[in-house]
């Protein structure tokens, strides 16, 4: 199932993103007489709810499905994970961006956070402060946690994972490599938008051979493998769970492949209404463009 919490209505719930069809778990859960989690958080972290609703998406017919589809010009999809506990990112994890960045490959994975106050959701605006000059994208796969995570072996990290979404790192290089740390270039607000939805780990058959491609008004820049990923996601959940407790909601960024605009030369910087959009097979297409402030 492709999961995405959205508005509707003048409500906000969460459903199966399909092709044609959204369905809210919640109102086809109260139209069959049961229930299910009133947000997405709670289905998140909640797996009898998960098997409960795949079993009710088996057992109703198609027409009942396009009765209760919520899918119009009036839905609004939001960001899946709104308010995570944390968002841990990677750095320098793809082969092909350490040598565009002529960066030391890692040893152990390079990790840094975003505070979850720069979430965004799809085609919201990235907000760029005027006094940022070097404004850049980073297309990326995210992992969504569906359970408390400690100190994980790597034969078991898949099991504590829900699902993957998109996410987009947005990065102020003058900020971020004016001191040793990263954070100040990769916190404002609105440098993390994240969508459209939340595939479930279930529905993606190698999430070791996933293309990720992004766009700059229309004009491919990265186009990617999770292949060429340094640290694999399993790895990945060994090292950060013995960091720290990772828990229901965390969101972890896998870094990002070559292609960005900092490596271009001349680099070519983000501006004002410019359009990014980030495509990641299984998931779907995450667009947002530039507002200055
Ligand atoms: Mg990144």
């Amino acid at each position: 199932m492709r999961i995405a919490r959205y508005w509707y209505q003048g409500e906000e719930t969460y459903g199966v993103l399909q092709e044609e069809r959204l369905l809210s778990l919640p109102f086809l859960a109260k139209l069959l007489g049961t229930n299910l989690p009133t947000n997405m958080e709670a289905f998140i972290e909640d797996s009898t709810a998960q098997r409960k609703a795949e079993e009710l998406l088996k057992k109703t017919r198609n027409s009942e499905l396009d009765a209760v589809s919520t899918l119009t010009s009036e839905t609004r999809i939001l960001a899946p994970v709104p308010s995570p506990p944390k968002i841990v990112c990677l750095g320098l994890n793809y082969a092909s961006h350490v040598i565009e960045t002529n960066s030391k490959r890692p040893a152990q994975p390079e990790i840094f956070m975003k505070p979850r106050t720069a979430i965004v959701g799809p085609d919201d605006k990235i907000i760029k402060p005027s006094f940022v000059k070097q404004l850049d994208y980073e297309g990326e796969l995210a992992i969504v946690m569906g359970k408390k995570a400690k100190e994980v072996d790597v034969s078991d990290a898949f099991n504590f994972v829900f699902g993957y979404t998109i996410l987009n790192d947005v990065s102020a290089r003058d900020l971020q490599f004016k001191g040793s740390q990263w954070t100040p270039g990769k916190s404002f607000d609105t440098f993390a938008p994240m969508g459209p939805c939340v595939t479930m780990s279930n529905q993606i058959a190698d999430i070791d051979d996933i293309t990720l491609k992004t766009w700059v008004n229309g004009e491919l820049r990265q186009t990617g493998c999770t292949r060429d990923m340094i640290f694999s996601i399993p790895q990945i959940i060994y090292h950060v769970s013995r960091l720290m407790t990772l828990e229901p909601c965390d969101i972890i960024s896998t870094g990002t492949p070559s292609g960005v605009a900092l490596a271009m030369k001349p680099p070519r910087w983000l501006m004002e209404g410019d359009e990014v959009r980030i495509e990641i097979e299984g998931i779907g297409t995450l667009t947002n463009t530039i507002a200055e402030r």
